[in-house]
């Protein structure tokens, strides 16, 4: 079901698209990082990107890249790993073994659940918060009027170092105006990484000053559905 040849030439493609997208809003292209999502998909699909030179991946699910990532890894220790999707905090143990970044950190009780994981592994992923600007009932995310006292309490309360935001705009908008209200809470808190923007609008989220950016299908192709 995976042709490798096509995961290559999409992910030239994904990284053209980026460097055209920076050299337009007079960014560096070295500023804005590709996490390639490789949710579902399975290890022959993720190596001809690893070949290619794919360092940083972003997966959804703590059990799924617990069994996919340290036989790859194995291979290419240098890398990076990103969770993208829900956690839940019993799953933070593993989160915090596993990943070198959680861009996912939504309540103050996965803020103590890491917070007290960290403290137990040694081991100190860099921390996203993620903001649920359409304030979608069904979605993740801390709502943009709740970030200033969440952030607050990462830092004051459970002494975690928040150094992004991530957003995933809701599906019928314009996804710019969200970009532009994620850049903005991050200007105020002087945080340093933003991510957003997916394979159908992440040229758009570059302009707005995305440093990460999330692409899945347009490198590996639809993903089967979940079982
Ligand atoms: C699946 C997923 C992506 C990638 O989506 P594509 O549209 O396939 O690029 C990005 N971010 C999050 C949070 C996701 O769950």
């Amino acid at each position: 079901m995976i042709d490798p040849d096509a995961v290559t030439a999409n992910l030239a493609q994904v990284r053209a698209e980026i460097a055209r997208a920076a050299a337009d809003s007079e960014r560096d292209p070295g500023s804005v990082a590709l996490v390639a999502v490789s949710k579902t998909i399975p290890p022959e699909g993720i190596l001809p990107a690893l070949a290619a030179g794919q360092r940083v991946f972003g997966e959804n699910y703590v059990q799924e890249a617990r069994a996919k990532w340290p036989a790859l890894r194995a291979q290419h220790p240098d890398v990076a790993l990103h969770l993208i999707g829900p956690l839940q905090s019993n799953k933070a143990r593993d989160a915090v073994e596993l990943f070198d970044v959680i861009q996912s950190l939504d309540r103050t009780s996965l803020a103590a659940a890491l917070a007290r994981e960290i403290q137990r592994a040694g081991r100190r992923p860099l921390l996203m918060v993620q903001v649920n600007t359409g304030d979608e009932p069904q979605k993740g995310g801390v709502s943009p009027g709740a970030v200033d006292a969440f952030l607050a309490a990462c830092a004051g309360t459970y002494g975690l170092t928040v150094e992004g935001l991530m957003c995933i705009p809701p599906a019928e908008d314009p996804p710019s105006a969200h970009f532009g209200l994620l850049h903005a809470i991050a200007e105020r808190h002087g945080l340093r990484h933003l991510s957003m923007g997916m394979s159908a609008d992440y040229p758009a989220a570059i302009q707005m000053g995305a440093t990460h950016v999330r692409v899945g299908s347009a490198i590996f192709g639809a993903r089967p559905a979940r079982a």
